[in-house]
């Protein structure tokens, strides 16, 4: 009796399980490329060709925010490759410097994340493809006076590794008015505009501080005519949820659009309640957030 009612119990453990299953596709956050890495947003040139071999070797390959929103997944990815998305914070020069390419910056990267993922790719024979969001207190790549320049830079080494909006002046979105979010985000539009790069830049966002704003912004979004939008950690980017970020993905992007949550990549960490930083291993790091037994990967149908 006791074995019956226990083959009954499992049984619906499963079948809530299996109803349960989650096919996404992980979205990854980056910021800075630092060989001394002292902050959560900063990972060495080692580290980042460490992590993009391993990831390249296992299976997964590169796709920016537009190829996730867009649904083409399956046209940019080979066949049988677990897509990964791959974004980029704020535009800080060594995104496509090295130190020695551009000493005035007195960056300390031996490489570019640009250079790394480009040459990683070609080794696995795949498309560099990822999504840096530029914001111009981020620094732009350098400079305003530079960003067309730093654009075409880009464009030259890896066509599909796009650029997108994280506003002027970097300001938290949670409080604001939607006639201030809308202003934020028309701001950097005419700015770019202005800058002769606007057909450069793809109508993605990513909130800054990862948190979008808390009146709801999706109409807005869809009427400036962007695609997707994407939030920093799980929940509205707020690091006191502790759910594992994730992306659902079934060929087309089923969850909200304008609320994409990522996991942060990085040679340290934070963790809520918990003082400064501490040191972690990005590979590991990504391991554990990628293994949970309700969770499997959308893998490409490769249309190509
Ligand atoms: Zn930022």
């Amino acid at each position: 009796m006791l074995r019956k009612a226990l083959i009954v119990l499992l049984s619906v453990f499963c079948l809530t399980r299996a109803a349960s299953a989650v096919t996404a596709v992980p979205v990854l956050m980056f910021h800075r490329v630092c060989d001394a890495p002292k902050y959560p947003e900063e990972i060495s040139t080692a580290q980042l060709e460490a992590l993009f071999n391993f990831l390249w070797k296992s299976g997964w390959a590169p796709a920016s925010v537009s190829d996730l929103a867009a649904g083409r997944l399956d046209e940019v990815v080979p066949r049988g490759k677990k897509p990964v998305v791959l974004t980029i914070d704020d535009g800080h020069p060594s995104v496509i410097y090295s130190a020695a390419q551009h000493p005035a910056l007195k960056l300390n990267n031996r490489k570019s994340f640009l250079t790394v993922l480009c040459e990683t790719c070609r080794a696995h024979r795949l498309e560099p493809r990822a999504t840096a969001f530029i914001s111009e207190s981020g620094g732009y790549f350098g400079g305003r006076e530079r960003l067309s320049s730093a654009l075409a830079r880009i464009h030259n080494s890896a066509p599909n590794f796009e650029a997108g909006y994280h506003t002027r002046a970097h300001k938290l979105m949670k409080s604001m008015t939607p006639a201030q979010f809308r202003a934020a985000l028309v701001s950097q539009r005419e700015q770019f505009r202005s800058l002769g790069v606007l057909k450069s830049i793809a109508p993605v966002l990513a909130y800054p501080y990862g948190i979008a704003p808390a009146f709801g912004p999706q109409s807005i979004l869809k009427e400036l005519g962007f695609t997707a939008a994407v939030l920093a950690f799980a929940g509205n980017g707020e690091q006191k949820f502790s759910r594992i970020p994730r992306c659902r993905y079934d060929g087309t992007l089923k969850s909200d659009r304008f609320l994409i949550p990522r996991t942060s990549i990085g040679a340290r960490g934070y963790a809520f309640r918990k003082k400064g930083s501490f040191v972690i291993d990005p590979i590991a790091d990504f391991k554990k957030d990628t293994a949970f037994p309700d969770v499997t990967y959308y893998v490409s149908k490769g249309k190509r």
